[in-house]
């Protein structure tokens, strides 16, 4: 059952409206991703509560399948995985602040230096705290995010080196394009990552461990795999862009449902929802779905989106409100009470599978697949399943 989930009552009941997470998709997925690139290794990415998958869970999961390593955004993040007792490493990728160090050292969290200036602070409050700072250090080579420039990132190598309260275990730098067709872009940054290696080879020193793939490059650039590869919405099951190489075969993991609340019939040139956006020139059968915006239900999917209902496609008609979406199914059957697939799989009556993906969701909605699910709120109870059933 799901963790600090306030809309699973003390009692168990769950809203019709939630997300189920097949835990063993997530271990195919793993576990493929895993045999594409060894010997690199796998660090699952968990930030924005796991893709929406649910931080705590996700994570407890990913350990328990011997991931070395796990990467989140942010401090607060690592923390709540240390206080929810998951003990395997953290990585936050973000950048830091100085007065956040203390608390990276206290719930012995790794940190990304990306400045000559970070790393010198941290190792002087590592110091103070007569601790050992554990570092990835963060080289740019495209992104213009975060880290030092791969053209000047010596000075931090060679800092990095003098720093006794620090352990620089890692190495890095993030792709901006790897997700593309064309991946000259990809090739040039880890083409300026290798350089900046150099490093370390000629003052005959071992490398740290070297990550740069996300999705894109664990797909397209196997070169790019190194020492570790750090597996976001792959993992999940979901591919990062409609034109990428899907080189390994992922599932989604995650389906979102609610149920039918409400039915009736509109007559035509009776307008459906606020701004009656939308109208029907005949009798039609429409039902009332408990799920809006406020539960990251985009309200661009107004007049765009499909649902499935025993098995078919069915369009969202009128804008989506807070809390509630209409569905037109025309003059077929539905009652109260039947499950409603707003993103998932369902059989039918003739034996076909239908589908809605989030990257379905995401192009009618004009966005990414990764925006789909990072929105899917906390108000959306999380259920976990051990098997495909
Ligand atoms: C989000 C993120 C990833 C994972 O990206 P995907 O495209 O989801 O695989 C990897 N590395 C960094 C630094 C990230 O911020």
């Amino acid at each position: 059952m799901a963790i600090n989930q306030p809309t699973i009552t003390s009692n168990g009941v769950v809203r019709p409206t939630h997300v189920e997470v097949e835990l063993t998709r997530l271990t195919e997925n793993y576990r493929a991703i895993e045999r594409a690139v060894t010997p690199a290794t796998v660090m699952p990415i968990l930030k924005a509560n796991a893709y929406g998958h649910g931080l705590v869970e996700v994570a407890r999961h990913f350990a328990s399948l011997g991931a070395p390593y796990l990467g989140v955004a942010f401090l607060e993040e690592g923390i709540l995985l240390r206080e929810y007792g998951v003990t395997t490493p953290i990585l936050v990728l973000g950048g830091i602040l100085g007065n956040q160090v203390p608390l990276f050292l206290e719930y012995d969290l790794t940190l990304t230096a990306s400045s000559v200036e970070k790393l010198s602070q941290t190792n002087d409050a590592a110091r103070a705290m007569g601790k050992r700072a554990k570092i990835h250090l963060k080289i740019d080579t495209g992104m213009e995010r975060i880290g030092v420039h791969y053209y000047s990132a010596t000075e931090l190598l060679e800092t990095a080196l003098t720093c006794e309260y620090c352990q620089i275990e890692g190495i890095f730098s993030h792709f901006a394009n790897s997700d593309a067709a064309d991946l000259a872009s990809a090739r040039l940054q880890l083409e300026r990552f290798c350089e900046v290696l150099h490093f370390y080879e000629g003052r005959g020193l071992p490398y740290p461990i070297r990550h740069i793939a996300n999705s894109g490059g664990i797909l397209q650039l196997p070169e790019s795999h190194l020492d570790m590869v750090r597996a976001g919405i792959l993992l999940y099951g979901v591919y990062p862009s409609m034109e990428v190489m899907r080189t390994i075969s992922v599932r989604p993991a995650l389906s979102w449902k609610s149920q039918v609340v409400y039915f009736k019939v509109v007559q035509p040139g009776h307008p459906v929802s606020y701004g009656s956006t939308w109208q029907s020139d005949h009798m039609v059968r429409v039902v009332t779905i408990p799920v809006g915006y406020g539960d990251g239900y985009f309200r661009s999917l107004s007049n765009r989106s499909e649902v499935i209902i025993r098995g078919k496609r069915y369009p969202v008609v009128g804008q989506v409100c807070m809390d509630q979406m209409m569905v037109n199914i025309e003059w077929e059957t539905a009652y109260n009470g039947d499950e409603v697939l707003l993103i998932g799989e369902a059989g039918n009556a003739s034996g076909d599978v239908v589908s809605i993906t989030c990257s379905d969701l995401a192009q009618w909605a004009g966005t990414i697949p990764y925006e789909i699910l990072t929105n899917i709120n906390t108000r959306v109870p999380r259920l976990y399943l051990n098997d495909n059933g």
